[in-house]
């Protein structure tokens, strides 16, 4: 099997318009993680920065980060972490809340779910206004976690995400 490039994860990339509410893009990313090669080729992308051995863990965000995070992790060798919507995690949690288009989202980890000190690699599927991934950023600082980078399959670039993660170094495979 030859190594997918991103320009062939793109082109599984499905466009759904108006879901889950009139005006929204829905990138739905099932057609890559439905493919073998593709699936496998995006998390090579994904951790292509790092070897195995030198990430504590790999942390996800709820949920469609968990995808990406978990096979990262089996892949380095590291842990894999959860960061999750508000009352999900059952042990005792820091939390974070960011604001919304209309309203705000909280989102959580455990405590003790990385040992301070941690290098730690984050990962959520997509890159929108930065909202989720910046406050997921909060929450590793807050454990203690040193973030590494900050992965992305996809990224809208016409949002002012990046605006968002200043100081952390940032890696998008897609870029709308
Ligand atoms: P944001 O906090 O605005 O950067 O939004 C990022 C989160 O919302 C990610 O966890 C995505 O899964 C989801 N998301 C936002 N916009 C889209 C979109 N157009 N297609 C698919 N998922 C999206």
């Amino acid at each position: 099997m030859s190594q997918p490039t991103a320009a062939d994860i793109a082109r599984a990339i499905r466009n759904v318009p108006d879901f889950p509410k009139p005006g929204i893009q829905f990138k739905d990313i099932t057609p890559v993680l439905a493919d073998a090669r593709l699936f496998a080729g995006s998390i090579d992308l994904l951790t292509e920065n790092f070897k195995p051995g030198s990430v504590d863990a790999v942390v996800g965000i709820d949920a469609r980060g968990f995808i990406f995070a978990a096979a990262a992790a089996l892949k380095l060798n590291a842990g894999f972490v959860p960061v999750r919507k508000k009352g999900k995690l059952p042990y005792q949690t820091y939390e974070q809340s960011y604001d919304l288009e209309y309203g705000t989202n909280t989102i959580a980890i455990h405590t003790d779910a990385v040992k301070p000190g941690s290098r730690v690699l984050l990962i959520d599927d997509l890159l929108a206004t930065g909202g989720t991934a910046a406050a997921a950023a909060a929450l590793l600082e807050r454990v203690g976690a040193k973030v590494l980078e900050i992965n992305f399959l996809i990224e809208l670039s016409f949002l002012p995400g990046r605006d968002q993660l200043k100081g952390y170094p940032i890696r998008s495979l897609v870029v709308y």
